[in-house]
């Protein structure tokens, strides 16, 4: 499943194909648009289903053709904040386990490669943002599991979170460890 294209033909002609990752000679061998995933992420008319394999299709482009998505990403970091916080969004909104499992994954391989500071930065404004407005624990579980993630895969990341974020993640954090 993960040699799925990301593309959401719905939209992808009004995308500039700069955002798009080639892998043959042709434009016809487009496997992810940077753009489509973003539009698909926040769309409400795309089912849970959809995005949960576009996400396995992500997952599978930054396998299959490591540094591809961050030489998109890196174009406008903008777009690049826009794409992970689309991805946040799904943390914070999809009620499927499946779709919250690949979006966790993605995200934190994501970061992994992307190895910037800033992103994680952004991330962590993001996630600090979304504890202050989630009412229910429920709701805190899918960021618990991806901070854990992200903690393991990135050693600096508990003195980033102690840095910057004293309250609540910090806390939060610890608390769960
Ligand atoms: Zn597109």
């Amino acid at each position: 499943m993960s040699n799925v294209d990301v593309i959401y033909k719905k939209v992808h002609f009004r995308h500039d194909p700069r955002w798009s990752a080639i892998t043959g000679p042709s434009a016809g061998d487009v496997v992810l648009c940077v753009a489509c995933v973003i539009e698909m992420m926040e769309s409400k008319d795309v089912s849970c289903v959809r995005k949960s394999v576009a996400l396995a299709g992500v997952g599978g482009v930054l396998k299959r053709s490591p540094g591809a998505i961050k030489e998109l990403l890196s174009q406008d970091a903008r777009v690049g904040l826009h794409f992970i916080a689309s991805l946040l969004g799904i943390l914070r909104s999809s009620e499927d386990s499946a779709t919250l499992e690949q979006g966790i994954q993605v995200l934190v391989h994501l970061l992994l490669e992307l190895q910037s500071e800033q992103f994680v930065q952004d991330v962590l404004n993001d996630i600090h943002t979304q504890l202050s407005q989630q009412a229910s624990v429920r709701g805190f579980l899918p960021i618990f599991t991806f901070l854990g993630k992200l903690v393991d895969v990135l050693p600096a990341l508990p003195q980033t979170l102690a840095c910057h974020h004293a309250s609540p993640v910090q806390s939060h954090v610890h608390g769960s460890s």
